[in-house]
């Protein structure tokens, strides 16, 4: 049986990067979710996520093809949930890099799955990544911020807290979690 993992953290703690350092072992796949929010530069569709009109995520809603569902920053993201079965009748992990709200979804269908929160080292730095990012507009950026200062709070619903300083530290620590290391 495949193991589910779920990794949230506010917008800037380095999730992206680390769910990308996690899968390049073969016993690590990721979930790719679908947004309807517009695609980043660098972002493919397919790859980074499934870019989808409102309408198209309404329908796949109605139709019960996702697991979970949230609002962020004014755009919808879901987990589709037949990638999600077929991940959990295989062997290894299946990521889920997930806001606060889906995450909880998940944790109350799925209490066997294993959750981490991912932490910035402070809010400082935080905002630095944010703006190093700069994909974001201002006022999103702004939003992100305020957001992250709510997921926070949720922190202690996780199995997890990693504090993201040291990015490889950060893989280790996550990998000794999954009794990979
Ligand atoms: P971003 O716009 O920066 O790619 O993602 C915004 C937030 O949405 C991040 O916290 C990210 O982890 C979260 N997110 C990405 N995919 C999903 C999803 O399928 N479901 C939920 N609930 N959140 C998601």
């Amino acid at each position: 049986m495949g193991k589910l993992v779920i990794i949230s953290g506010p917008s800037g703690s380095g999730k992206t990067t680390v769910c990308k350092l996690l899968t390049k072992d073969p016993h690590i796949k990721k979930s790719i979710s679908v947004t309807t929010r517009l695609p980043r530069d660098s972002e493919k569709n397919g790859e980074a996520y499934y870019f989808v009109s409102k309408h198209e995520f309404e329908e796949m809603i109605q139709r019960g093809e996702l697991a979970e569902h949230a609002e962020y920053c004014e755009h919808s993201y879901g987990t589709p949930m037949k990638a999600l079965k077929e991940a959990l009748v295989k062997e290894g992990f299946y990521l889920l890099e997930i806001e606060v709200q889906g995450a909880l979804q998940i944790m109350e269908k799925l209490p066997e799955t294993i959750s981490i929160f991912l932490l910035p080292p402070d809010k400082k730095t935080l905002g630095q990544r944010l703006i190093q990012r700069n994909a974001n507009r201002e006022e999103d950026m702004e939003n992100r911020l305020k957001i992250a200062d709510k997921e926070m709070e949720y922190k202690d619903r996780y199995n997890y807290c990693v504090v993201n300083d040291d990015l490889a530290a950060t893989v280790s620590t996550i990998r000794k979690i999954l009794n990979l290391a």
